[in-house]
């Protein structure tokens, strides 16, 4: 891994788009949209995450949003062309009456057609099967880092604490979303360590989020130096050379490399986009942003989302007679 990502710039890029072009579309994209269900008051201490109720943040703790938020946020961010809906909470991981309302909000929006993901932490023997029962198609829960960087961001959970969700995730039937975060402070060998662990998963993660840390004021690796946006690329394409069949996702900290950075991680093999909970308000200056980025560079969303952008009008008048109606 880490002479994949020594290699000349323009090697590397040759060699992930060849890759890229062998096993998927190279012009197209899947969008996934997340909304966070739970907010803030985490026991954790992820040194990057600014809802661990340790560190002062300003986030303010909310309680589970309601199933007809979830479902109308669900409806908003599939007008926006969103093909998968990913539901964030932020727990150490479920407790059983937790669970409960999670797993109706799985269904109820799997019932509009969308892929369904969450993402609740640590999962205990048996709540895997209860989402999968309820519909649950992806579930997301990071690695983070290399096991040799790993504790000096958590020391809450384990590195094998979240190999053995991963195990239960798998072990369930649903497909894994597992990647992680650069930019922490980690070397280039320990960036090479997380794509090594990631790609020796069996079978290997359908889709693979790279991070590029946000600072939050208050948390712990606000301050750090930051990545060189060329070191992100360079990410992207080792991973989409180590795991070609697996959608590689710009996740948290698209915004801030630009589009010209957007452009290049594009063309190093990244197809899925994560918009964030920002989609799912109606006129989004970045979903527009977005949208034009992705016209400029003649990149169309996958197939699922323009099935449903194709279903629009129906969906628009559905969602605002349920709004109507209260
Ligand atoms: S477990 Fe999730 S929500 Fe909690 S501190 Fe870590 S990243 Fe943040």
């Amino acid at each position: 891994m880490l002479a994949l990502l020594d290699l000349p710039f323009s090697d590397l890029i040759f060699r992930a788009q060849s890759v890229h072009r062998e096993n998927f579309d190279p012009n197209s994209v899947q969008l996934s949209a997340l909304l966070s269900i739970k907010t803030g008051g985490c026991p954790e201490d992820c040194g990057y995450c600014p809802q661990a109720s340790r560190y002062h943040t300003g986030v303010e703790n909310e309680d589970l949003l309601s199933l007809e938020q979830v479902v109308e946020a669900a409806q908003i961010a599939q007008l926006n062309g969103a093909s998968r809906f990913c539901m964030g909470a932020a727990w150490r991981g479920p407790k059983e009456k937790d669970l409960a309302p999670v797993l109706d909000m799985v269904r109820a929006v799997k019932a509009l057609g969308l892929e369904t993901c969450a993402t609740l932490g640590m999962l205990k023997p048996g709540q895997a099967e209860q989402l999968r029962s309820a519909g649950l198609d992806y579930y997301n829960h990071n690695l983070d880092t290399s096991p040799e960087f790993y504790g000096q961001v958590i020391s809450t959970r384990t590195y094998q604490d979240r190999l053995d969700t991963l195990d239960k995730v798998r072990d369930a039937g649903i497909s894994v979303c597992c990647g992680g975060i650069v930019g922490m402070g980690e070397t280039r060998a320990e960036r090479a360590g997380l794509i090594a662990q990631l790609a020796n998963l069996h079978p290997q993660p359908e889709s693979v989020p790279i991070n590029n840390l946000v600072q939050v004021k208050g948390t712990p690796l606000a301050g750090t130096e930051r990545l060189d946006p060329f070191e992100f690329v360079r990410m992207i394409a080792v991973a989409r050379i180590t795991m070609p069949h697996s959608a590689v996702r710009l996740s948290a900290g698209r915004q801030q490399i630009g589009e010209a950075f957007q452009a290049l991680a594009f063309l190093a093999g990244a197809n899925s986009i994560f918009y964030g909970d920002k989609l799912l308000t109606t006129a989004n200056p970045e979903a527009i942003e977005d949208r034009a980025l992705l016209e400029k560079l003649g990149i169309e969303p996958s197939e699922a989302a323009a099935q449903v952008r194709m279903m629009q009008p129906a969906l628009l008048e559905e969602a605002s007679r349920s709004h109507r109606d209260g």
